[in-house]
């Protein structure tokens, strides 16, 4: 395989001022229709660190999509701050976008028919955005048969995509999504069509490649098993996120990996309660807070008191 550092030549860099590979900060997304206005993302704050790998789930509606199509260069924010690498997405002119989307983001979507050409090879679909790139055939042919290698496909490379099973097709999807060597990978809901054990062998490759090459995935998905194959799975409410659980392969026990959700507390100390504990607020009300000894408790009427944990005192 190559190695991550000349995959890593097309930049991977953190902002120099944050640390993290992408930083959004109190971000908002509204579209208007007619004299409609949906906030789709209501003060989004979401870090994800340079090699990462996270899962983003919330109910339909809740904005993942609106995150990821905003992450993907395909669509621009409303206000806050998003920086990906170098990049400020708030402000990037439209040509420096589109080599943002050409060369720096890959993207799977959930429908299978909408990732690959149907008249090209999977070995063609795999050159096209190299082509694109300006990448000699030698380079294109080599580096498809190393994707397609390493994702088990090396016999499927001249079939149509028809003649693939959904769960080759999105294969197929994330190595032309890795055609032009992005630092960031991009996945909504990439096994949305396909059965438990086609969903869990996409997402050990898409785990294969994040730890070869190195590079950074954010996906979206429903799938109630991603959490073992992932750092983190960030949960997302009403366009926020709500809370966060971080995967511990450090603690296992009994063989299986303990997690932990957090509340997440915003930087300007908010926090959005999980929703079972929200209801017992559903017509106002007050809660005490104590805190001790890092621990924050809080106590809704009619609940027995819940712990919560702010990020910055792990
Ligand atoms: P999810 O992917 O979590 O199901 P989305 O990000 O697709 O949610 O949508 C979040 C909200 O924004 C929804 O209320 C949706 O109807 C609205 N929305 C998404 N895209 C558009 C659009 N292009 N125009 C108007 N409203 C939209
Ligand atoms: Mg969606």
């Amino acid at each position: 395989m190559t190695q991550f550092s000349e995959y890593q030549g097309n930049t991977g860099t953190p902002a120099e001022e944050t640390g993290y590979y992408i930083d959004c900060r109190d971000l908002f997304k509204i579209y208007k229709r007619a004299d409609l206005e949906v906030v789709a993302l209501r003060g989004l704050d979401l870090s994800v660190e340079a090699g990462e790998l996270i899962a983003v789930i919330g109910a339909s509606g809740s904005g993942k999509s609106t995150l990821l199509n905003i992450l993907a260069g395909l669509d621009r924010p409303s206000a806050g701050q998003v920086l990906v690498g170098a990049r400020d997405l708030l402000d990037v002119s439209d040509s420096d976008l589109v080599m943002y989307r050409r060369s720096e983001v890959g993207f799977v979507w959930q429908a299978t028919a909408r990732n690959l050409v149907p008249y090209l090879s999977v070995a063609d679909n795999i050159a096209l955005p190299m082509a694109l790139s300006g990448e000699p055939a030698k380079v294109r042919r080599a580096w498809s048969d190393e994707l397609l290698e390493s994702l088990g496909m090396a016999d499927k490379k001249d079939r149509l995509p028809y003649q693939l099973s959904g769960g080759e097709q999105q294969r197929a999807a994330i190595a032309v999504g890795l055609a032009n060597k992005p630092p960031l990978l991009l996945a909504d809901e990439p096994t949305g069509e396909l059965d438990t054990e086609n969903a869990d062998s996409i997402f050990e490759m898409i785990r294969g490649l994040n730890q070869s090459y190195g590079v950074t995935v954010v996906t979206v998905t429903h799938y109630a098993g991603v959490s073992q194959f992932v750092d983190r799975v960030v949960h997302i409410r009403d366009g926020r996120i709500g809370s966060e659980t971080f995967s511990r392969p450090d603690y296992r026990r009994d063989g299986g990996i303990v997690e932990e959700e957090f509340v997440v507390v915003d930087p300007a100390g908010r926090l959005q309660l999980p929703p079972e504990l929200a209801e017992r607020f559903r017509r106002g009300g007050l809660a005490k807070i104590q805190t001790e000894d890092g621990q924050i408790t809080i106590d809704a009427p009619g609940t027995n008191p819940r712990q919560t944990r702010s990020r910055s005192q792990q």
